[in-house]
């Protein structure tokens, strides 16, 4: 069979990958010139970062895709595993190491909280229940609501309560500030505050407490170099640089793409661009699955401002993953989250990545690369003066918490944003990672992996089951592989 992927995004080249290992013959079409999507990579003046993804969580889900192909992680990149994982600095000023150790950890919640460590024990212990019963799911085509809601699942839910929120279920727990704060900020992963996040995903405190942070040598971009290679290693096409304007479908099956000037004749079509974009503005109404008003009524996951900085010195101060949070993030949270309150917050919790401090070639010697990540609401007017005025304030808070200054030694800046995410990858209102994971936008409902109104038209990516995160759309390319086969062959 002929089939098109739309989108060489990290959910368009697994699937590409898998779909030509099962000997059809596939194109990618790409708007941009190169590869990654919000996985890609800005190089320049000697420096060089991830502009997406940074955090390699979940080892044995790329183990398991490098796996269909008889190859193995260690086929494509040396993968380290950091400790501390990450450092955590708070408004009192006060910093603490999270370690690749459990007891190390354990200690540490101690010294929050009386019996903290115990309670970290029991919770982590509940967590890793959970995440063992969840990652059943994972892989599961899920076309009914009962698929998810399965008896294991169902049991565990009883347990936890499905319909509670992960904020509630941590603070039944713990009542330090910090140590709450600790167990919640993960939730920051997957764009979804905790206030509207289901108590499972405090799985996410397993991955990273217990499973443990992961670094590739040089960077996530090397997931999708070996995605790459895999693609080119099964023949699949590329078409860089092309941007599909239109899909023509008769008798309710997709015929020919459109781009650029060019069209070709299609068996099936993979949709890995962003999903509420390309429906609201690719297809005509009638062949859509969700209409314009089924999209304004998502909750959709915020935009950021990332600064990718230079610098001429080292800091010392700061590791590879670094958290800073607001002393009243529920104030922070309400202007990035909430529509009603949105606007580009003066002060917010931030994300610092120095990749430089493991990858002697993302700086020239004697520098540092600085990725830092802000969340601001989608959807907002974006401009210059707001950003540079809400970066000077983190650049700010930064220097003072890591007591080193910084912004004297800039020697590359360059931000990216809303208007940016919307150009870059159309991403619907500028949200970085699309679909929020409320519980109605969670597993059955989340967009379907097949079109309801054109038979061979499906979507590969983190608009669909299970979710946002490159490991989840791993999954997400399997899960269409696994479709089609059984669908149209
Ligand atoms: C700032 C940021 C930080 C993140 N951090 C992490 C992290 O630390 N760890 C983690 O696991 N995940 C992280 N994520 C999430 C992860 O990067 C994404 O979930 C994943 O990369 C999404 O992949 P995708 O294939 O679904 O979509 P995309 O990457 O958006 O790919 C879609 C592709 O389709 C192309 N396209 C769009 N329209 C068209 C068209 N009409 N014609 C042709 N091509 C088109 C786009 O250009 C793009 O290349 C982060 C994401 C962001 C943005």
């Amino acid at each position: 069979m002929r089939i098109v992927v739309v989108g060489a995004g990290v959910g368009g080249l697994a699937a590409a990958a898998l779909l030509a290992r099962d000997g059809h013959e596939v194109t990618i079409v790409e708007k941009n010139e190169n590869v990654g999507g919000r996985a890609g990579v800005l190089s320049r003046d000697g420096f060089t970062f991830d502009m997406g993804p940074t955090w390699y969580l979940m080892p044995e889900i790329f183990d398991r895709f490098y796996s269909h192909f008889g190859r193995k992680t260690s086929d494509f990149y040396n993968l380290l595993k950091l400790d501390p994982g990450y450092r955590v600095f708070f408004d009192d000023g006060g910093k603490v190491d999270i370690s690749a150790e459990l007891d190390e950890n354990i200690s540490l919640f101690d010294s929050l909280e009386p019996n903290g460590g115990e309670k970290l024990r029991r919770f982590l212990a509940k967590c890793e229940e959970l995440y063992k019963s969840v990652s059943k799911t994972l892989y599961l085509d899920l076309d009914s609501p009962f698929s998810f809601l399965n008896p294991e699942i169902l049991s565990q839910g009883i347990k936890i309560n499905i319909f509670e929120s992960v904020e509630s279920y941590v603070k039944k727990w713990f009542q330090s500030d910090k140590a709450r704060k600790l167990l919640l900020y993960s939730i920051g992963f997957i764009g979804t505050p905790p206030s509207k996040a289901p108590a499972f995903y405090a799985i996410l405190n397993y991955v990273k407490l217990v499973q443990g942070v992961y670094m590739p040598e040089h960077g996530i971009r090397q997931v999708v170099n070996a995605l790459y290679r895999l693609a080119k290693q099964e023949n699949v096409e590329f078409l860089l640089g092309q941007e599909v304007s239109k899909i023509e479908v008769r008798n309710s099956r997709a015929e020919r793409i459109y781009m650029n000037g060019s069209s070709m004749k299609v068996d099936a079509v993979v949709v890995n661009a962003d999903y509420a974009s390309f429906e609201t503005k690719i297809l005509e109404p009638r062949h859509r699955t969700y209409d314009v008003d089924y999209w304004s009524k998502r909750m959709f996951t915020p935009s950021a401002l990332i600064a990718y900085i230079g610098l001429d010195k080292k800091v010392e101060n700061l590791i590879p993953h670094n958290v800073f949070l607001e002393k009243d993030w529920g104030e922070n949270f309400q202007q990035i989250f909430d529509q009603r309150y949105a606007k580009w917050p003066e002060y917010a919790s931030y994300y610092v990545h120095v990749p430089s401090k493991i990858d002697k070639t993302a700086a020239p010697a004697g520098g540092e690369a600085v990725f830092i990540l802000i969340p601001v609401a989608h959807g907002i007017d974006d401009d210059d003066s707001k950003r540079e005025t809400l970066l000077n304030n983190i650049l700010q808070d930064l220097e003072q918490k890591t007591g080193e200054k910084v912004r004297e030694n800039i020697v590359f800046k360059q931000l990216f944003s809303i208007r940016d995410f919307s150009a870059r990858y159309h991403a619907y209102r500028g949200s970085a990672l699309g679909l929020a994971h409320t519980l109605g936008q969670t597993a059955f409902w989340r967009p379907r992996h097949r079109s309801k109104k054109v038979k061979n038209l499906y979507y590969s990516g983190q608009y669909t089951h299970p979710g946002i995160g490159v490991p989840m759309v791993l999954i997400s390319a399997e899960i269409v592989r696994n479709k089609l086969r059984k669908e149209l062959m």
